[in-house]
């Protein structure tokens, strides 16, 4: 007997008639006699929708009550997968984030699971129940209903599977696992078996957006093994797991590309100490994240000063660099969003050398110049013109011999 978290995602609960294939799965497996605990998110397009609704009426809608509107997109499919269940005679409860005592920060809109008491739950799992928990959501210390930010309920199952020790949390999504690369440019890309935490980090964060960040961080926290799977089809799906459980790790294990980033150059600034800090700072304080960072070689004292930013927030860098570059004397600011960053990722590269070496030599001969490179132990990424970034992306994943 196992204990397993099991997420179904938007498309999966999309219908009536997929709420009711879910609820036939899940019986399937309580009747093999596992024990399940069901998350699952609002049904497609209705957490959208609700949004929507919510700009409709204020062009900023007070972030609380923001978080009780969309709070109730899980609600409805959690009690209709409950009536599901015992339209099929299997008997299942149904817990909103404040049942299921799933406690946050008060940041909403974007709150962070910090507690979760499990007992009620695992009661009923042992009374043979099925537990079904709306995903996303959560309270504070002073009960105010908090979300988790978009993607946010499979954070909700990892966290479920933490606290209630499952033997594994499989988030059941429209994809059936982790390629190596984007399917719909490179037609040969693979799914992979498995995948470790840290490369699963880098590919998430570099824009394969099969799982939400914070869940893969916090499944890594607790080592909590997860596993990628079709809703619609059957098959092994991508584990994601520990480093060490890892057979037979290939040297790199992606391609990734990010279309949405931008490059800022604050040109002529006295290569003084204390000069990045000051940049870097303006930036930060208006909560940008800042990726690459590029300083050059001085000239005469000055120097050019390169980072990059996603695209969105361009237009708000340049403007609050603006006084800066008056007060430091710089040249100019200058911005670029034709730009794309791809990245080759796989926990191999600690081990092997001349990972760069291919993949410089591979765009090289291609023709495609490289901006901007940054390395990490598990991942090189380069910023290209964003017109190149399907021909990089498959020249890559051939140069690496990832179809194989
Ligand atoms: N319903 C929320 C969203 O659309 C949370 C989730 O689906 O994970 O982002
Ligand atoms: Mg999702």
């Amino acid at each position: 007997m196992a204990l397993y978290v099991e997420k179904y995602g938007g498309t999966s609960v999309g219908s009536v008639e997929r709420i009711n294939a879910v609820a036939r799965k899940v019986s399937a497996e309580v009747a093999d006699g596992h024990q399940v605990v069901v998350v699952v998110s609002a049904m497609s397009g209705e957490t959208n929708r609700l949004l929507a609704l919510a700009n409709e009426i204020n062009d900023h809608p007070p972030a609380r009550e923001l978080d009780v509107l969309v709070s109730t997109g899980e609600q409805v499919t959690i009690a209709l997968l409950c009536m599901a269940f015992d339209a099929q005679g299997m008997c299942a409860r149904s817990y909103t984030g404040a049942q299921a005592n799933i406690r946050t920060d008060e940041v909403h809109g974007r709150a962070r699971i910090v507690d979760i008491q499990g007992d009620a739950m695992q009661a009923d799992l042992d009374k043979g129940r099925v537990v079904v928990v709306a995903g996303f959501q959560g309270i504070d210390e002073n009960n105010n209903i908090t979300t988790l930010g978009r993607g946010g309920s499979d954070t909700t199952a990892v966290a479920l599977a933490a606290a209630l020790k499952a033997d594994e949390c499989r988030i059941y999504t429209d994809v059936d696992g982790v390629y190596t690369t984007d399917p719909r440019i490179v037609p040969e890309a693979r799914r992979l078996d498995q995948v470790s935490f840290e490369e699963m980090l880098e590919l998430a964060s570099l824009g394969a957006k099969v799982l939400q960040i914070r869940s893969v961080e916090f499944a890594s926290k607790y080592a909590v093994p997860l596993r990628v799977l079709s809703s619609f089809e059957a098959g092994k799906g991508t584990l994601i797991t520990s480093e060490e459980n890892i057979v037979e790790q290939p040297i790199i294990s992606g391609i990734t590309y990010n279309r949405d980033e931008a490059k800022v150059t604050v040109r002529g600034v006295p290569d003084t100490p204390g000069i990045a800090h000051r940049i870097l700072g303006v930036i930060s304080d208006q909560h940008i994240n800042v990726d690459m960072i590029i300083q050059n070689i001085s000239e005469e004292g000055l120097t050019d000063f390169t980072f990059t930013v996603p695209s969105a927030d361009m237009a708000k860098s340049i403007k609050v660099l603006q006084p800066l570059v008056k007060e430091l004397n710089a040249h100019e600011v200058v911005a670029d969003d034709d730009l794309a960053k791809i990245s080759v990722v796989g926990i191999g590269m600690r081990s092997h050398e001349g990972i760069a070496t291919t993949m410089f030599k591979a765009l090289s001969e291609k023709g495609i110049n490289i901006q901007m490179i940054s390395t990490s132990e598990i991942k090189i990424s380069v910023t290209i013109r964003k017109e190149f970034t399907e021909l990089a992306v498959r020249t890559l994943h051939a140069a690496f011999e990832l179809e194989k």
